[in-house]
């Protein structure tokens, strides 16, 4: 029976990561200055187009008061030879439904429900990597609130969360272990694709860049 009408709070279901080649080739990794992520791997690497980093910093840099965020889109692949999961986020969802104040950024079924709606109808096939929100002046870190919130809407290990402090310009991924677990005063850093001729984009103070090309692969990857 048809029902057009039926709330979907829960995520679709996910099937396989796209199997890929990791494209550390075409990108810069950024690594913290400070917490060096040697330790705890994460269950996936990031992939950060500079379209999608530039689009949520000049989000984050429109309210030094109030928390804003929003969704990342795109996909979810794995290594065809090393079978390393990696997540490649291209698109950049802002919320507008949310309770913005300066305590914390509000996500409710609602706002998930058009996001959904949104995502199927304006970007067929990619997938709700996760989601980003802003921390004037207090810091890159995961509140009780915030891994709340992730454990409830963004239920997949594979997705992650970005704090950015627009203030100090600063900013950091939140991203599960390998075990599932989530480390709320640990963030990770993430790899911008520059596409090789691009300059880089990235001003975030707490990060440096690194180089890490992995095995090497001369085939170009379109993504
Ligand atoms: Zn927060």
């Amino acid at each position: 029976m048809e029902n057009k009408s039926v709330v979907k709070l829960s995520p679709p279901a996910i099937n396989a990561p796209m199997q890929t080649r990791i494209p550390k080739h075409l990108a810069l990794k950024w690594v913290p200055k400070e917490n060096e992520d040697s330790e705890l791997p994460p269950h996936v690497e990031v992939f950060l187009t500079q379209n999608a980093y530039i689009r949520m910093c000049a989000h984050a840099g429109s309210d030094l008061y109030n928390e804003v965020g929003g969704w990342m889109a795109g996909k979810y692949c794995q290594d065809q030879l090393n079978g390393n999961q990696f997540v490649v986020i291209d698109t950049i969802l802002p919320a507008l439904y949310t309770n913005q104040g300066a305590a914390h950024l509000t996500f409710t079924g609602d706002t998930q429900v058009a996001l959904y709606d949104h995502l199927e109808s304006a970007y067929p096939g990619k997938l709700l990597v996760g989601w980003y929100h802003t921390h004037p002046r207090m810091g890159i870190f995961f509140s009780h609130w915030d891994a709340w919130l992730h454990q409830n809407f963004f239920p997949h290990p594979w997705q992650v969360a970005l704090v950015i402090e627009p203030y100090t310009s600063t900013g950091g991924f939140f991203i599960r272990q390998t075990d599932g677990s989530l480390h709320t005063q640990h963030y990770f850093g993430f790899y911008e694709l520059t596409n090789r001729r691009k300059r880089s984009v990235v001003f975030w103070r707490n990060l440096q860049p690194i180089r890490d090309t992995g095995d090497f692969n001369k085939e170009v990857l379109t993504l």
